[in-house]
C-alpha cells in the first residue's frame, strides 16, 4: 500500500446531515443591511480593510468564529450564580471539576483565551533554540515560540495543501516528518510535540483518534512530551466519530477522554469550542509543571482560581464546555458547515475541500485568475462580498502572511483563501443561504474584480491595520 492508500484504510464513509438546530430562539439581536451607496463609504472609510469597519455596518458577520457565538439560557444563569471571591471561588472548583470529567485532567489554571495559556505554558516550558513540532500551529501559537526564539516546524501531511483533494483527515500529523525532525534534534530540545485540533490553519481539517494515538506512542518512545492545543477539541472529536472505522458507535465524551489520555496537557482557547466569548485554561497531568506554570500565571493573568476572568465568566465557561460537546449540537453546527460548503461547491465555486469544522474557505487563485497574488486577489475577494451583501469575511493568503523579515518581499503563501467563519448557534440556514448567492452573484462576474495595492503598509502585523486602494 501506498502511504496515502494506508492513510485511507481506516475512512468510515458516513453520511450526516444537519437536521433541525436543536434549540429554539428566546432573544434575538437585529441586524441591518446598510445600502450599497454606504457600504461603498463605509469600505472606502476603512481603507478597503474589513478590520476597520464598525461592526453595525456589517449585515452578517464572518470575520471569526472565536468569542462570537450565542451563549444558552444555562449559560447566562451560570453567570448569575459565578462567585467573584479573589480566591477559592466555587466557580472555579465547578470549572476544575468540569474540565476533570470531560478531558481527564486533574490539573487546571484558568487564563483569559487561549493566547493568554500559550504564554504562561511557553513561558514554563520553552527555551532560545527549542523546536516545536506539530501540525500547523496557529498564528498566535507560532508567534509565542517564536517570541522565545525557538523554532515551529509544521509536519502536516501533504494531503492538507491540496485544495481539492477529498480527503477526511487532513490535519493529520505527518509521522515520517516528524520523525526526521527528531531525529535531527537533540531531545533535550523539543520540550513538547503539539498537536491542533481541529487543524485551524490547515482549514479546520480534523485530526484521527488513529495519528493521535500513533503520535503519543512515538513521542513515549522518545520520552517526549505531548501537548494538544485544543480550542476546537470537540468538533474534532465529532469527526472522529464519523469518519473513523470503529469509532462511530462511540459516545463523543468517550472520543474526547480517549484523545486528551495519550497527552501531558492541552491549552484551550473557551472562545471556540466552549461557546462562551471570552475564556480559555491550561489542563495539566503533572503537578510539578502545574507547580511551575503557577508562578507564570499569578505574573500574567492574576491568581490561580480566576487567572484573568471573572467568577461569572468561569461559571459560563463550565457549562459552556458540556453544551459544547452535546453530540447533537456538535451534528447541527458541523452539518450546518458543511450543508454551506457543499452548496459553493456546486454551484461551481471554488473552496476547499471537503469542508472543515468551522469555516469555508474560498479558494481566491482559482477564483480569480487574472489577479497576481501580488495584488491581493483574496483581499479583494473579501472587500467585493461586503459591497455586494454586506457580508464580512477574511484574508487568509498574501497580506497576512507579511513580508520576508530578511529580503523585505512579499510571501504568496500555497493557499491564497477568504475565510468564512461560522460563529456557533448564532445564524441560520437563511442568512448561510443569502451569503452563498452573493459569492455566487460575484463568481458570475469574476472577471470585472479587480487587484489592490497598498496605501498604507505598517510594519508589524499589517493584516490587522493596512489600507488599501484598487487597481486601475
Ligand atoms: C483561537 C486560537 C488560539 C488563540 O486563542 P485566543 O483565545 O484567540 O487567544 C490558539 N489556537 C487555536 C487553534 C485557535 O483557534
Amino acid at each position: 500500500m501506498t502511504n496515502i492508500e494506508s492513510r485511507h484504510s481506516n475512512i468510515l464513509d458516513h453520511p450526516y446531515s444537519s437536521g433541525p438546530e436543536p434549540f429554539k430562539i428566546k432573544m434575538v439581536e437585529s441586524i441591518q443591511l446598510i445600502n450599497r451607496e454606504e457600504r461603498e463609504a463605509a469600505l472606502k472609510r476603512a481603507g478597503l480593510n474589513l478590520f476597520n469597519l464598525p461592526s453595525d455596518h456589517v449585515f452578517i458577520d464572518l470575520l471569526t468564529d472565536s468569542g462570537t457565538g450565542a451563549m444558552s439560557d444555562e449559560q447566562w444563569s451560570s453567570m448569575m450564580k459565578g462567585d467573584e471571591s479573589y480566591a477559592g471561588s466555587p466557580s472555579f472548583f465547578r470549572l476544575q471539576s468540569a474540565i476533570q470529567d470531560i478531558m481527564g485532567f486533574p490539573f487546571i489554571l484558568p487564563t483569559h483565551q487561549g493566547r493568554a495559556a500559550e504564554n504562561v505554558l511557553h513561558s514554563t516550558m520553552i527555551k532560545e533554540g527549542d523546536v516545536i513540532p506539530g501540525n500547523s500551529h496557529f498564528d498566535t501559537t507560532k508567534a509565542h515560540i517564536e517570541l522565545r526564539h525557538a523554532k515551529a516546524v509544521d509536519c502536516t501531511i501533504d494531503e492538507c495543501f491540496d485544495p481539492v483533494l477529498d480527503y477526511p483527515f487532513k490535519g493529520n500529523v505527518d509521522i515520517d516528518k516528524l520523525k526526521k525532525v527528531v531525529g535531527e534534534t537533540d531531545n533535550s530540545k523539543i520540550p513538547f510535540v503539539l498537536i491542533t485540533v481541529t487543524n485551524n490553519s490547515g482549514g479546520g481539517q480534523p485530526v484521527s483518534l488513529a495519528n493521535i494515538r500513533e503520535v503519543s506512542e512515538f513521542c513515549k518512545s522518545e520520552g517526549l512530551q505531548l501537548f494538544i492545543d485544543a480550542a476546537r477539541f470537540a468538533e474534532n472529536a465529532w469527526f472522529i466519530k464519523h469518519r473513523e472505522v470503529g469509532q462511530e458507535n462511540r459516545d463523543i465524551r468517550e472520543i474526547i477522554r480517549e484523545v486528551f489520555s495519550y497527552a501531558d496537557g492541552a491549552t484551550m482557547s473557551a472562545k471556540k469550542d466552549a461557546i462562551v466569548n471570552m475564556g480559555g485554561f491550561i489542563a495539566l497531568r503533572d503537578e510539578k509543571l502545574y507547580e511551575d506554570c503557577s508562578s507564570y500565571s499569578i505574573l500574567f493573568e492574576g491568581y490561580l482560581t480566576y487567572g484573568g476572568m471573572t467568577g461569572r465568566d468561569v461559571e459560563a465557561l463550565a457549562t459552556g464546555l458540556y453544551e459544547g460537546t452535546e453530540e447533537d449540537y456538535l451534528t447541527s453546527r458541523i452539518g450546518r458547515v458543511r450543508a454551506f460548503g457543499d452548496a459553493l461547491h456546486e454551484a461551481g465555486v471554488p473552496t476547499i475541500r471537503p469542508p472543515g469544522g468551522h469555516a469555508i474557505y474560498v479558494d481566491a487563485k482559482r477564483f480569480l485568475p487574472h489577479i497576481d497574488q501580488e495584488q491581493f486577489p483574496a483581499q479583494a475577494l473579501t472587500c467585493e462580498l461586503y459591497l455586494e451583501a454586506g457580508v464580512r469575511g477574511v484574508e487568509i493568503g498574501t497580506v497576512l502572511n507579511d513580508r520576508d523579515p530578511e529580503t523585505g518581499k512579499n510571501r504568496p503563501p500555497a493557499l491564497e483563501l477568504m475565510r468564512l467563519a461560522i460563529p456557533r448557534r448564532v445564524y441560520t440556514d437563511n442568512h448561510l443561504a443569502y451569503v452563498k448567492d452573493a459569492i455566487v452573484r460575484l463568481y458570475e462576474r469574476r472577471d470585472s474584480i479587480k487587484g489592490l495595492r497598498f496605501s498604507y503598509e505598517p510594519g508589524v502585523l499589517r493584516h490587522f491595520r493596512a489600507r488599501f486602494e484598487w487597481v486601475e
